[in-house]
């Protein structure tokens, strides 16, 4: 059993990867947007809220972030989990350290995929999401008009140039100090995630496999 976090920009591929990987290991697949997406769409203060401040590109607070994935790591995890979009800033890793020491587990790999800024800008207006399943899809790189499960497609209110502009600066503020925490422990694995998926999956899933760090 593994236990991963990917550390990277917004619309690097994290998503899709942990897809993947849950996929093919049977991992539980966590992740922070999805669960906050969830809560924003409750019609009380809170749902409000994580609407307002998710829409500007702005990060939510630790204090409910945290507990959030309290809530899910304390659930059965028996093949390992990927943690995709938390922790976001170096007081979330701290926090998750402490939470994973509680539960007796570990962290085994930090996966940072690297992707420049000007890809990333290009690949968010392109982004669709099935309303059914959460597949993702780039209508940049395939002609697609709804998903292979027959789900329709939507674009994520935050994937627009003025969002992504907001998300990466809080990307390079609060998420990359996190670069250099996971490398001081020896477990940061730097991946070129500005290539085509299959092949970003295949060396993480040789990682993965092999403890190689290729
Ligand atoms: P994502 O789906 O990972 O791109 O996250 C979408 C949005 O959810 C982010 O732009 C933040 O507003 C919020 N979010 C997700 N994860 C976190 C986190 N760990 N800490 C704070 N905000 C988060």
């Amino acid at each position: 059993m593994k236990n991963i976090i990917f550390l990277a920009p917004p619309a690097s591929g994290k998503g899709t990867q942990a897809s993947l990987l849950k996929e093919k290991f049977n991992m539980s697949h966590i992740s922070t947007g999805d669960l906050l997406r969830e809560a924003s769409r409750n019609d009380d203060d809170m749902g409000i809220m994580l609407r307002n401040i998710m829409q500007s590109g702005n990060l939510v607070s630790d204090e409910i972030v945290i507990n959030l994935l309290k809530n899910k790591l304390n659930t059965d995890l028996k093949n390992g989990f990927i943690l995709d979009g938390f922790p976001r800033t170096v007081n979330q890793a701290i926090e998750l350290d402490k939470l994973v020491n509680e539960l007796n587990l570990n962290i085994d790999f930090v996966f940072y995929l690297n992707v420049e800024k000007e890809t990333l800008k290009n690949r968010i207006t392109g982004r669709r999401l099935c309303q059914k399943c959460g597949k993702i899809y780039n209508i940049y790189q395939e002609s697609v008009n709804s998903c292979t499960c027959g789900g329709e497609l939507y674009q994520r209110e935050d994937d627009n140039v003025e969002s992504f502009n907001i998300r990466y600066e809080e990307y390079i503020k609060k998420t990359s100090p996190l670069i250099d925490y996971y490398e001081d422990k020896n477990l940061l694995i730097k991946i070129d995630a500005d290539r085509e998926i299959n092949d970003i999956f295949n060396q993480i899933s040789s990682i993965m496999q092999g403890d190689l760090n290729d």
